[in-house]
């Protein structure tokens, strides 16, 4: 059994030179990523439309050596390298932006603009971070090409379109990625994290980040004029009841010690004050650890909305309609994978630089790889993005300093990316030794 927390036995610092001499050619790789980065984040692109940036990252891993795949699961790239007998390790890092537009002010904030197919035109920010994780893939997959004395195995790197909406990892899994390359023995990936202070990272074994679920429920009503609204079936009202009712789930039917999460976030319906429409669409997400939560919430959802069409007397061809949009399992951290990625961080960053932090109601599709397949173990971590602890602080405090998906998330590049970058391939020398 895994210590209850990251007890001093943990601790294996690997030899004190190579670690240096690791940081010494971080260092010296910094200043050729921090263009990358700015291009990156300068050059957002959607889910789905990563053009662009998929051909990048292709070109720079290419460049870097590595045996390069593109369009697997849309624009997903796929690099290999093969470094004599051993175990095989992915790494992910994911391609997409969000449709926010920037209000940084930093020199390098992105202008571009997109196009949402509901939406229209869109400003275009990397606000979750996924520029600093390509460019720590990258200067990773640099390094270690470079010093591929120190380790032997195969590393399978993976660019991930479509993560924002949920559905990259299981179409990049579709199109073959665990049957064309070789299959992985473990699967590691980090992101961004406004809570903790820049240079530290933070994880934790077993569930971390929340299993996760959208869905549609199309309200329906009987239009008609607002002055005579005892001749229509006001889906409006209807509206408003269910999201009172939805949001008695969590409180008054999920156990107060597990976690579950429902939120409303779009309510869309209606055209003019004085007509009552025939519709109103409710975009409706949750979140959850266990299946059997999962299952509770789904269920619950159906059944409030269609208790509030009951009580209004609606007829049965009426009834709501509800849409599963897309939904992703928990992060599982592999207790034993996390023990020893935990013990190799310790080695790399400092004992105090590796937080056991709580779960998170985050979610992130990096969880499909662990449950496809063979159920590939994996570690999935933070990286410390605040200018200091106290900022930090303030953050989990949601007190000041933008978190992700905000329009003024700016993490500070160099301390972010050499940090991820010397995660990264501290990893990769525990698991892929020579
Ligand atoms: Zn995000
Ligand atoms: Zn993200």
């Amino acid at each position: 059994m895994p210590p209850a927390d990251f007890s001093e036995e943990l601790t294996r610092i690997p030899t004190r030179k190579d670690s240096d001499q690791i940081s010494q050619r971080i260092d010296h790789l910094y200043p050729s990523l921090f263009p990358l980065y700015t291009h990156l984040h300068a050059f957002p692109e959607l889910s789905g439309q990563e053009i662009q940036t998929s051909r990048r990252i292709a070109d720079e891993l290419r460049s870097a050596g590595f045996q390069v795949t593109e369009g697997i699961g849309g624009h997903g790239v796929v690099s290999v390298l093969k470094n004599g007998d051993g175990p095989t390790v992915l790494l992910r890092a994911e391609l997409d932006g969000l449709p926010i537009e920037e209000k940084t002010g930093l020199p390098y904030a992105s202008t571009a603009r997109g196009r949402l197919a509901d939406k229209g035109e869109v400003g275009l920010m990397h606000a979750c971070g996924h520029d600093i994780h390509m460019t720590v893939l990258v200067g990773t997959a640099r390094l270690l090409m470079e010093r591929r004395d120190l380790w032997q195995g195969t590393l399978v790197l993976v660019a991930q379109p479509l993560e924002e909406v949920g559905a990259g990892a299981l179409a990049m899994i579709e199109d073959g990625l665990f049957t064309r390359f070789p299959h992985p023995d473990f699967a590691l990936a980090l992101h961004v994290a406004p809570s903790l202070a820049a240079g530290t990272v933070g994880l934790r074994e077993g569930l971390f980040w929340a299993g996760c679920a959208s869905l549609d429920i199309v309200i329906r009503g009987i239009g008609g004029h607002g002055s005579r609204p005892h001749e229509t079936k006001d889906p409006i009202v209807m509206a408003a009841e269910t999201i009172l009712l939805l949001q008695t789930i969590v409180s008054r039917e999920i156990s107060p010690i597990e976690p579950a999460v429902l939120s409303v976030g779009s309510i869309h319906g209606g055209t003019k004050g004085n007509i009552i429409p025939e519709e109103v669409v409710l975009q409706v997400n949750y979140r959850y650890f266990s299946d059997a939560t999962a299952r509770h919430l789904r269920s619950a959802i159906e059944r409030t909305a269609r208790g509030v069409a009951v009580a209004t007397g609606i007829a049965e061809e009426l009834m709501p309609i509800v849409i599963d949009q897309y939904s992703g399992p928990p992060i599982n951290n592999d207790p034993e994978l996390a023990h020893r990625m935990i013990s190799a961080f310790r080695g790399a960053l400092g004992n105090e630089k590796v937080i056991r932090t709580d779960r998170y109601t985050f979610s992130d599709d990096f969880s499909q790889f662990g449950t496809h397949g063979s159920g590939i173990p994996l570690c999935y971590f933070l990286l410390g993005t605040a200018e200091n602890q106290c900022d930090a602080e303030k953050v989990a405090a949601n007190m000041a300093s933008p978190g992700i998906h905000n329009p003024s998330f700016a993490p500070p590049p160099e301390q972010s990316i050499k940090t991820g970058v010397k995660a990264m391939v501290a990893a990769i020398l525990e698991l892929l030794p020579r």
